[in-house]
C-alpha cells in the first residue's frame, strides 16, 4: 500500500491553506520588477517594521548560534506588564497561528468537535481537521458571527469555539458588551478561542478589554499577534492569554523553541514602540476611508470592516462571478489582492489597506480591470 494512503483520512481531506501570492512569485510569472508590485494580499503592515524592532534584531544577531529562551521570559514579562495577565497565563507562538494550533492540539481529538462561523478565518477548520475533530460551521449573519446560533450549535462533543473579532476576511466586528454576554453563556467545558489579531486597528469607540474577562474564567483564550499593527509578520510571533492551567496544557504540546530569538527580541521592542502602533492605526483608518471612497466611486459594494483590510463585491456577468478575472487583471497591473472563494465568498476580493500611494495604485488598477 502506498504510504500516503496510510495517512489518516481526516488529514488527507484537508484543503491546504492558500496564502497571498508573494511579490517574488508574481515578478517571476509576469516578468515584472518587484519594485513595481503592490501587495495588498496578506493584511501586512504597509509601514514595514518599527525602527526599534529593527534595532533589537540587529543587536540579537550576534547571539544566533544559541538557542532562544524557550520560556520567553523577557517577552512574557513585557506582555504581562502591558496587559495585566500573569506570565504563567501567557503562551507565545510562532505567529498567532501557532497558538490556534496549540489550543486545538491540547483540546481536540477524533470524535470531539469545534464550533466556528461560516466565512471565519481559515485556520479554525484547518486546526480542527488536523486533529480529526469535527468542525461545526454556523451560518453567518450579514457575513458576521451569529452568536446565538453558535451557542445553539454546541454539542456534548464540542470542546472549542472560535470567534474572530474582527473577523478575517469579512472584517465584521462584535461589540464588547455583546461578546462578553456571549462568552458568559458558553458552557465552561467549551474553550472559547477569541482571536483578536486585528484589535490594535479598532477605533477608540469600539475598544473593549477582553483580558478583564479572564478573571475567574478558565474557558477563555485570547489570541493576539505581532504580525499586523506591530509589523512583524515575517518573523512569526503571536501570543495567547489564558488561565495558567490552560497555558500549562498548551506548553505541553508546544515545541520547546517555537519562537526564534530574533522574533522574541523584536517583539519586546515592538511592544514598547507605542508610537509606531499608533501611526499604523491612524494610517489604516485614513486608508480605509480612501478605499471606501474609491469603491463608492466605482459603484462597488463592500462589507464594512474593522480590520486593516476589506472585502468588496464584484458584479456578476451573465450570472457568473467576475472576481477571478478581476483578480487576474489586477495581477497583470502588478497589484496583488486576495481571492476569497475558498471562504465561500466567490464574488468578493479582499484588499489590505496600504499606504496612500498603494491604495491609489490599487484603485486605479481596479478601475482599469473593471472595464
Ligand atoms: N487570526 C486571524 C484572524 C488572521 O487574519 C491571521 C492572519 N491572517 C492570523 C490569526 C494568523 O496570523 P499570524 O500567524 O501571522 O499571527
Amino acid at each position: 500500500m502506498d504510504i500516503c494512503e496510510l495517512s489518516p483520512s481526516y488529514i488527507r481531506a484537508i484543503a491546504p491553506y492558500q496564502p497571498g501570492k508573494p511579490i517574488s512569485e508574481l515578478a517571476r510569472e509576469m516578468g515584472l520588477d518587484e519594485k513595481n508590485i503592490v501587495k495588498l494580499a496578506s493584511n501586512e503592515n504597509p509601514l514595514g517594521l518599527s525602527p526599534k524592532a529593527r534595532a533589537a534584531i540587529e543587536r540579537e544577531l550576534a547571539e544566533l548560534a544559541r538557542y532562544p529562551d524557550g520560556n520567553a521570559f523577557d517577552l512574557k514579562g513585557a506582555l504581562a506588564a502591558r496587559y495585566g495577565v500573569p506570565p504563567e497565563g501567557i503562551v507565545v507562538g510562532n505567529g498567532s497561528n501557532d497558538i490556534l494550533e496549540l489550543a486545538a492540539g491540547a483540546f481536540l481529538t477524533p470524535g470531539s468537535a469545534a464550533v466556528y462561523s461560516r466565512h471565519a478565518f481559515a485556520v479554525y477548520p484547518l486546526a480542527t481537521q488536523g486533529r480529526g475533530a469535527r468542525g461545526i460551521v454556523v451560518p453567518a449573519r450579514n457575513y458576521g458571527h451569529d452568536l446565538d446560533a453558535m451557542l445553539a450549535a454546541i454539542t456534548p462533543e464540542t470542546r472549542m469555539l472560535f470567534v474572530a473579532n474582527p473577523n478575517n476576511p469579512t472584517g465584521t466586528f462584535i461589540a464588547g458588551n455583546e461578546l462578553e454576554r456571549f462568552i458568559s453563556r458558553v458552557p465552561e467545558n467549551v474553550l472559547v478561542v477569541l482571536d483578536e489579531a486585528y484589535t490594535e486597528y479598532l477605533p477608540e469607540e469600539k475598544r473593549y478589554n477582553a483580558v478583564a474577562w479572564l478573571k475567574g474564567r478558565r474557558n477563555l483564550l485570547i489570541v493576539r499577534t505581532f504580525s499586523k499593527a506591530f509589523g512583524l509578520a515575517g518573523l512569526r510571533v503571536g501570543f495567547g492569554m489564558m488561565a495558567p492551567g490552560v497555558a500549562d496544557l498548551l506548553n505541553r504540546v508546544r515545541q520547546p523553541f517555537n519562537v526564534n530569538s530574533l522574533a522574541l527580541a523584536a517583539a519586546v521592542a515592538a511592544l514598547g514602540d507605542t508610537e509606531f502602533v499608533r501611526k499604523s492605526h491612524d494610517l489604516n483608518l485614513a486608508g480605509m476611508e480612501q478605499l471606501e471612497k474609491g469603491l463608492r466611486e466605482l459603484k462597488l459594494e463592500w462589507i464594512p470592516s474593522s480590520g486593516n483590510f476589506l472585502s468588496f463585491e464584484l458584479p456578476k456577468k451573465n450570472g457568473q462571478s467576475t472576481a477571478g478575472s478581476v483578480y487576474q487583471a489586477l495581477l497583470k497591473r502588478g497589484v496583488i489582492v486576495r481571492p476569497v472563494a475558498g471562504y465561500e465568498m466567490p464574488d468578493h476580493l479582499r484588499v489590505t489597506v496600504g499606504t496612500r500611494e498603494e491604495n491609489e495604485i490599487f484603485l486605479k488598477a481596479l478601475r482599469e480591470s473593471l472595464k
